[in-house]
């Protein structure tokens, strides 16, 4: 599943690519999770403007100004958005394509749970209600460790669990929340409630430690992921505990343990995680 760090790159595959391009024609392949929410014709002529990232989703604007709103993506479970010279029809896993006066932004989203829709604004709906749940962007300077505290606390869920809600930071899916858990040294199941501001604040850096250098190796090497030009990440070879059940640790020799918390994967080294 395309997780935050994919879904920037991809962003940043095409966005200074496609500002200020004109949008030729909207192409429709089958329906994706849910529909676009206006006549495809009606958006052609738009001015494309500069696309922005909001947890997981990207924001594509049209213009000129704010008159034609703008369409919020999301790459779902396999989604990828890729551009190309746009001469040929869509293929069977290209739902949606973006002709445009500087090429095609293609969807390929074998699964289809991706979505492509329009919304006359960012805070206006759909596009309002999407985004509602979506906690602070992981770089935002304002969020901290005390804030983290603050919003956890009393909460017995696990601290992963915590973490893949995504209501109070957003970014860390289920790889990166098991990273970050290893770097902070803290057990991925001990209630979010009782981790402590000194461990928030570790936890908080070791979050944006995994995604920042997950950017700059370009995402996760998820079987269907790749940016807009084909390139697949290198992040996933260099996971500390990530998919390395019954290895050894890389800080202390122990054997990584795998559980599963709400049917989701989770791995952890039982003496560096406490
Ligand atoms: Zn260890």
């Amino acid at each position: 599943m395309p997780e935050l760090p994919e879904v920037e790159i991809s962003r940043r595959s095409f966005a200074n690519a496609l500002e200020g391009a004109e949008l030729l024609e909207v192409q429709l392949g089958k329906p994706l999770r849910w529909p676009l929410g206006i006549a495809p014709q009606a958006l052609q002529g738009a001015r494309i403007g500069l696309a922005e990232r909001r947890g997981k989703y990207i924001w594509l604007p049209l213009g000129p100004g704010s008159e034609r709103g703008g369409l919020l993506l999301h790459l779902g479970m396999s989604g990828a958005l890729t551009l190309d010279k746009g001469q040929a029809p869509l293929g069977p896993h290209q739902h949606l394509g973006l002709r445009t006066s500087r090429g095609r932004l293609v969807m390929t989203d074998p699964r289809r749970f991706g979505a492509a829709v329009w919304s006359a604004g960012l805070d206006l709906d759909p596009a309002r209600k999407l985004l509602a749940g979506l906690g602070a962007e992981p770089f935002d300077p304002l969020l901290t460790g005390s804030a983290l505290r603050k919003a956890w606390a009393g909460r017995r869920v696990a601290v992963k669990q915590a973490l893949l809600a995504g209501d109070v930071v957003v970014g860390a899916g289920n790889i990166y929340a098991c990273e970050a858990l290893f770097l902070a040294g803290i057990r991925p199941t001990t209630p979010a409630g009782r981790v402590s501001l000194v461990r928030c604040e570790r936890l908080l850096a070791a979050v944006r430690e995994v995604l920042q250098r997950a950017l700059q190796l370009g995402g996760s090497t998820l079987r269907d992921f790749s940016d807009a030009h084909g390139v697949a990440g290198a992040y996933q070879a260099q996971a500390g505990v990530y998919g390395r059940e019954g290895q050894a640790c890389t800080r202390c020799g122990g054997r990584i343990t795998r559980i599963v918390q709400a049917q989701r994967s989770t791995y952890y080294c039982p003496q560096c995680q406490r």
